[in-house]
């Protein structure tokens, strides 16, 4: 399952030539062409699926295994000194790409990559609501 105007898919299948780092039946790691720091990777499935919520258990499994083994990887090819996994869903979570793909950053001591975000507080309101509502959904 393709989709003939996502670049992802292009990318993933080998039609656009990428930096890529890794290649299996199921994937294709590339070097992320905006990085967030030295050696920001993307892990891209061949198959096109939006996101997290479309894609199958089986590709998901792998993805995780194959995040794993990439960082530990390049953590000694960079001699970074730790990792942001990342991925995200809609364009709200900042999604710009629709192809699922899960983002690996390397982080180094003081460097600027500026990944983060706002500390609240969980309000008993909120917790309350939250967790009445998951035991109502299987
Ligand atoms: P997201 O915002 O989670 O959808 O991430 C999309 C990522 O894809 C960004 O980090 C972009 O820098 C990266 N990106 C977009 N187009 C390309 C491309 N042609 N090759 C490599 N990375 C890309
Ligand atoms: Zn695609």
């Amino acid at each position: 399952m393709r989709d003939d105007n996502c670049i992802f898919c292009k990318i993933a299948n080998g039609e656009i030539p990428s930096a890529t780092l890794y290649e299996d039946e199921d994937f294709r790691v590339i070097l992320d062409l905006g990085p967030a720091a030295k050696g920001h990777a993307l892990i891209l499935p061949k198959e096109h699926y939006p996101n997290l919520y479309e894609l199958p258990d089986e590709l998901a499994k792998k993805d995780i295994v194959l995040a794993k083994k990439m960082i530990t990887k390049m953590t000694r090819v960079l001699g970074c000194d730790g990792y942001n996994v990342v991925q995200n869903n809609g364009a709200s979570a900042g999604q710009t790409v629709f192809h699922f793909h899960m983002h690996l950053i390397p982080r180094y001591e003081n460097d600027d990559a500026g990944f983060g975000w706002n500390i609240g507080e969980l309000s008993d309101a909120d917790k309350e609501d939250i967790l009445t509502k998951i035991k109502e959904i299987n």
